[in-house]
């Protein structure tokens, strides 16, 4: 055993027993539950609290399987200025969040055995959440030649999510060989689609806003062509494909298309998708710059429809934390992405739940059961019943607060809903029985 496993294991030793009272799991009917021993131990009403135990009131509050996130940028090995794996994770926890994966475009990249294990074994120590590294599917992210996706899956990072993500694989030979090749550990090729020469230059969505910005335009068919390609490939290959960030409705009508003709695709969906738009980019603050771009509000009506319909499968952050040197620029000279783990569970309930689009059993399924089980990981995004790990979230649904970034966990600030009026707090997250984050702060310990 490690030094760093045997303080884990010391830190994990008994929590005391829980009871969450008064909670509705699942939005569902009133039901108490215990958690001890790292597990779900009962879930019924009225149950009685066990000698030592620690009773949280949850009345009025959704209790939730803990929340998975299958598209984090925690940015370290490299990036430690933007986020670590301890305030990363720490965010993730205050989201909600159980587990994040995270993304393979680290300095240097997560293309081998060493680096995912390095990443995985940061997260066992931070111990805010599970984290799941993601593996790259060409070496260095050059798009080239594959990495060592089998050494990745043979590790004990145990990766089964492999992307290039910030960059797509655009060579479609190389992207049919990762699908052949993930089969035989039942991986999946996470892709970032996007053809870099249709969007070379590019600084936002490709329309009204943009001719009247006088900015280079990013075309919903940099993203639908590749998408389009993509299922064909994972059709012809028998793999699976899971597609990042769909931004467009006709990248839904696609995804759509493909799962009708039992294409084994999955699709994710960022909060900021589900409600910015391109008319964001006329302040021109670079908190808004994005990739895949704000798109129109036709589009996030779309990818809310398809969201509600299960033609896309999970909603996943992409949280993309930079320094503020990296987005307080010119709008051309400045990085894109957005935090998001924070605000994720607020967009998904003001955007969706709060207009009658998801129930919170939906809400389970898109941001906790479905991402686990694309990521392989049968810990977590388990059933609120007897025997699963106690990987637990209760949620006040009720509160309407003032986004304020400067709260976050995260060490970066780009959020894009600062200011905005957002539903929801976190009262509880629970990894394997201990408490993480309580009334909406990381604990100490
Ligand atoms: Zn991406």
């Amino acid at each position: 055993m490690t030094t760093e496993n045997a303080a884990a294991t010391a830190a994990a030793a008994d929590p005391a027993p829980l009871l969450i009272r008064g909670g509705r799991p699942y939005g569902e009917q009133v039901q108490d539950l215990l958690l001890a021993g790292g597990r779900i131990e009962a879930v019924g009403a009225d149950l009685e609290a066990p000698e030592g135990a620690e009773v949280i009131d949850a009345d009025g509050c959704i209790v939730l399987p803990g929340l998975v996130d299958l598209h984090t940028h925690l940015r370290e090995p490299g990036g430690e200025e933007a986020e670590t794996v301890e305030s990363g994770t720490r965010a993730a926890a205050r989201g909600g969040f159980t587990a994040v994966h995270a993304m393979a475009n680290t300095t240097p990249v997560a293309d081998t055995a060493g680096v995912v294990e390095q990443v995985a074994r940061r997260g066992d120590s931070a111990g805010w959440c599970s984290v799941r590294p993601v593996g790259a599917v060409t070496v260095g992210l050059a798009g080239e030649r594959l990495a060592e996706l089998d050494a990745m899956a043979n590790s004990r990072a145990k990766v089964r999510v492999f992307s290039d993500d910030g960059k797509c694989v655009h060579d479609p030979v190389l992207m049919r060989r990762a699908l052949e090749y993930v089969k035989s550990f039942d991986g999946v090729i996470a892709q970032h689609a996007q053809d870099p020469r249709l969007t070379e230059g590019a600084q936002m969505h490709e329309g009204v806003v943009s001719a009247e910005l006088g900015l280079t335009g990013w075309p919903a068919v940099a993203e639908e062509s590749i998408i389009a390609r993509d299922v064909l490939l994972a059709q012809h290959v028998g793999s699976r494909l899971h597609v990042c960030h769909l931004s467009t409705a006709g990248s839904v009508d696609i995804i759509r298309w493909a799962k009708q003709r039992g294409i084994a695709v999955t699709a994710e969906v960022t909060p900021h998708h589900l409600l910015l738009t391109d008319e964001n980019v006329r302040q021109f603050d670079a908190v808004f710059k994005v990739n895949p771009p704000l798109r129109t509000a036709t589009d996030v009506e779309a990818v809310r429809e398809g969201l509600a319909d299960g033609t896309i499968d999970i909603v996943a952050t992409d949280h993309a934390p930079h320094p503020r040197d990296a987005k307080d620029r010119e709008w051309d000279q400045a990085a894109m992405g957005m935090t998001g783990l924070e605000t994720a569970l607020s967009l998904v309930q003001l955007t969706m739940v709060d207009e009658g689009r998801l129930s919170w059993r939906d809400v389970a399924r898109v941001l906790s059961e479905t991402p686990a089980e694309i990521g392989r990981d049968e810990d977590q995004g388990q059933p609120l019943e007897p025997g699963s790990p106690a990987h637990v979230l209760v949620w006040d649904p009720r509160p309407v607060r003032v986004a304020d970034p400067a709260e976050h966990a995260s060490l970066s600030r780009n959020s894009p809903f600062a200011g905005l009026e957002l539903p929801g707090t976190n009262r509880l997250t629970v990894l394997g029985g201990r408490p993480t984050v309580r009334e909406g702060q990381v604990v100490t310990r």
